[in-house]
């Protein structure tokens, strides 16, 4: 999440409210996407790689976030892949936004008819990301950023800490691919990557700069071969920056059961409740005022 490791976000509270039977509300938007903070990293090689927020070492979280990652500028400089080491994506390409102001064009106001107006492409970067992992398991895992020597001359990084973590297990190198492949150990890489895919991945990816084309997945004119030792993994899953799932509330801004029913004396307002997507802090002043008074007068027995 976007606000870790300053403000953990462990989603304790709607689990402890579930626990006495609340229901959650709005569950397809925790994986919708919404935004390009949300569908690719701002910072690659480093675990919070939200785009508005590089951790400097003067900081005091410094020691939770540990390095402050690589900015990318232009993504025909790596590939991604899954944690099957299996490319999925046209690295360069953007995501769905149409949750923001005039991405819906023309946008008429209380018109069902702004849904044609949506700009979805299928092939869009979770949903990619999360299909084919390889393992017969539920759920995405990790996505790495592959790339060479050569690349990082061309975005001008610096590979070492503090700017990547390698002590916990965000940024690794090999000399030759296998050897990249069989260093990625991370506690979220369920299995470790086979080399055999992640060769087999780079082979193919330098022969579609060859043919200038990709015909995988499109990427436009694929410019730079990943050839020249050492190779590089960086982090490169995307950051949460909104939870618009959560607890079922009513308008009173009451946490409410599977049936509907009130669960006295439970509130909820913000990032835990469900059900209401609007990005920030409009939503968390509105309905935590509403449920703090609410409260308030029931607590008074008013
Ligand atoms: C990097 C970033 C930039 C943002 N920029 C903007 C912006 O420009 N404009 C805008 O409108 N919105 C912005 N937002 C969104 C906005 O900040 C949030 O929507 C808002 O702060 C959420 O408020 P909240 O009270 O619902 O939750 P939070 O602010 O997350 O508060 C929850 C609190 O509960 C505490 N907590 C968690 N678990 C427990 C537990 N088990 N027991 C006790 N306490 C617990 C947490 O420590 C935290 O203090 C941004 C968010 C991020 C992360």
């Amino acid at each position: 999440m976007a606000g870790e490791p300053y403000s953990y976000q462990d989603a304790s509270g709607e689990i402890a409210a579930m626990a006495i039977g609340a229901s959650l509300w709005g569950a397809y938007n925790q994986s919708g996407e919404f935004g390009q903070n949300v569908t690719k990293p701002g910072r690659i090689g480093c675990q919070y790689g939200y785009v508005n927020l590089a951790w400097q070492p003067t900081s005091r979280i410094f020691p939770l976030a540990r390095a402050i990652g690589l900015r990318v500028r232009d993504y025909q400089n790596a590939i991604l892949v899954n944690q099957a080491g299996v490319r999925f994506y046209d690295e360069t390409k953007g995501q769905y936004t149409a949750n923001n102001y005039g991405d819906v064009k023309p946008y008429t106001a209380g018109s069902y008819l702004n849904a044609a107006n949506l700009k979805y492409s299928p092939a869009n970067f979770l949903n990619a990301a999360m299909a084919g992992t390889g393992d017969a398991s539920n759920g995405g895992g990790p996505i790495w950023a592959i790339f060479d020597s050569e690349a990082v001359k061309r975005e001008e990084w610096t590979v070492t800490p503090p700017h990547v973590d390698t002590a916990a297990g965000y940024f690794f190198s090999g000399n030759t691919i296998a050897e990249l492949a069989g260093a990625i150990v991370n506690k979220y890489q369920r299995k470790p990557m086979p080399a055999s895919a992640l060769q087999n991945t780079v082979t193919k990816y330098n022969s579609y700069v060859d043919e200038g084309r990709d015909p995988e997945f499109g990427k436009p004119g694929p410019k730079y071969k990943v050839e020249t030792p050492p190779f590089y993994a960086a982090w490169a899953t995307p950051v949460i920056h909104d939870s618009r799932a959560g607890l079922r509330i009513n308008a009173e801004c009451q946490v409410v059961d599977l049936n509907g029913m009130v669960i006295p004396g439970l509130y909820c307002g913000g990032e835990s409740a469900g059900g209401f997507s609007l990005h920030g802090m409009a939503r968390c002043i509105v309905q935590g005022r509403i449920a703090g008074s609410n409260a308030a007068r029931e607590a008074k027995g008013a």
